[in-house]
């Protein structure tokens, strides 16, 4: 097959390589022009086995640092260390904090030495019914098609949702109106333990600290008005926002920004159609969850590797309806479980093994908690965040253990 890949991010590179090591004959088209502070430096460990795959995990590990976990400290005197060592069974059991432009690069070598071939231009299409085509000009650019257009195009823009804008194709919106500043900062306290993300509660959103090495990237999360409130331009308010908040300011007294503040807004949008005639879109192109938790860069490789096990599997247009629902109910779970988080369930649920001793005596407390937590871990690593039983069983406690059942907000579809 002829397959021609628009954008050479995570979700693109991965599709590339995976679908080349397969024999079929794949163009990626990418500008290369990533700014130095991209989104998408803190990763779950359910990227490591695709990393693993192709061979990429040592490259990784030398541009990187060590994730151990995440802690979220809501309100200033709660903190939940959450760590991925409680993961049960054989998987990995920590991730990496990573530069974008270097993790991206890494990936994209990973897939020309699978045999890709990687084309820095911009790529123009034009829509001809349901079908995707490369404008004339950018078809030239792959010589060796002779003017044939490709057997399947794969979406990999982004937030730039090329296919869903130019099919007018609706998306489910999220409740939050959120807008993110983020820059790199040295002279942070350093992470407890080493490399752990951290997550503030702020009076009107929230916070990342993400370590990267020799330095850190801070970020934060607010809807729209409460930002504007914080200061003209980005970096006034992310200085702001570290100044008005008691914790933060105690443990940054002598922080110095080290790059270009890094500025992104409306991002949690799902398409409702995800693939078409000759079509199909991966990673953010298809949807974006919510930042809470570092989902994308996962869901975005995952993306791929869903796409390339149904092409392997069965007809084309077979596998772009099974690839469709298979990456709407990842995003619909991963939805449902930062939901948990932005209500505050989740910090409920933390103490439900002694609730749970109460209803259920017979049960030793160690037991359920330990339970509980490993359930947890599995989700928020990417495991088994779509799995039936992990997602019962957190509705499950949601319900009985806490006694009532928060759901997830409604979602407004544009
Ligand atoms: C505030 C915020 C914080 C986040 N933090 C995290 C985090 O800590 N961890 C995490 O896992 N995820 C995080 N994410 C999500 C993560 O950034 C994305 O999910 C991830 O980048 C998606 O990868 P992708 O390959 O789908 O798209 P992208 O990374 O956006 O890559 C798309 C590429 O396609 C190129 N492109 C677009 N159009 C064309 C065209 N026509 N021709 C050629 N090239 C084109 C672009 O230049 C770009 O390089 C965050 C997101 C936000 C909004």
């Amino acid at each position: 097959m002829k397959i021609v890949i628009l954008g050479g991010g995570p979700s693109g590179s991965v599709a590339g390589a995976l679908l080349a090591q397969r024999g079929e004959d794949v163009v990626i088209f990418d500008e290369d022009n990533r700014p130095d502070t991209i989104a998408g430096e803190s990763l779950v460990p359910g990227v490591i086995p695709i990393l693993r795959r192709l061979g990429i995990e040592d490259l990784v590990s030398n541009i990187g640092i060590h994730k151990p976990g995440v802690t979220f400290c809501t309100r200033g005197i709660n903190e939940f260390a959450f760590s991925f060592t409680s993961l049960s069974g054989n998987y990995p059991r920590y991730a990496y904090n990573v530069p974008r432009p270097a993790f991206d690069r890494i990936l994209q070598e990973a897939a020309i030495a699978s045999g890709a071939r990687k084309i820095v231009a911009k790529a123009e299409v034009i829509a001809d019914g349901d079908l995707l085509q490369l404008n004339p000009a950018t078809l030239e650019m792959i010589s060796s098609w002779k003017g044939k257009q490709p057997d399947l195009v794969i979406d990999a823009t982004g937030r730039r949702r090329l296919s869903a804008k130019l099919f007018g194709i609706r998306a489910e919106v999220g409740p939050r109106r959120d807008v993110a500043h983020f820059a790199h900062f040295e002279g942070f306290d350093d992470a407890v333990p080493s490399g752990q993300v951290r997550i503030n509660h702020l009076a009107h959103g929230w916070a990342w600290r993400i370590p990267l090495r020799g330095k850190m990237s801070f970020g934060i999360i607010m809807d729209h008005e409460a930002m504007s409130r914080l200061g003209e331009d980005p970096a006034e308010r992310l200085e702001a926002a570290i100044r008005g908040d008691l914790q933060l300011s105690r443990e940054t007294s002598q922080i110095r920004r080290v790059s270009e503040v890094g500025t992104y807004g409306n991002y949690q949008l799902i398409s409702t159609r995800g693939y078409g005639a000759n079509w199909v879109a991966v990673g953010d192109a298809f949807g974006f969850v919510d930042p809470m938790l570092s989902p994308g860069m996962m869901i975005a490789m995952q993306s791929a590797s869903m796409l390339d096990e149904e092409l392997a599997s069965r007809k084309p247009r077979e596998a772009l309806q099974r690839y469709s629902r298979r990456m709407s109910h990842e995003l619909r779970a991963w939805m449902e479980l930062i939901e948990f988080f932005y209500n505050g369930r989740i910090f409920e649920l933390r103490d439900c093994g002694r609730e749970c001793l109460k209803r259920f005596p017979f049960l030793p407390l160690e037991f359920v908690e330990g339970f509980m937590s490993r359930n947890m871990a599995g989700m928020a690593s990417g495991f088994t965040t779509g799995s039936p039983f992990s997602r019962g069983v957190l509705r499950h406690a949601d319900r009985f253990v806490l006694g009532k059942s928060a759901g997830i907000s409604p979602h407004a579809i544009i």
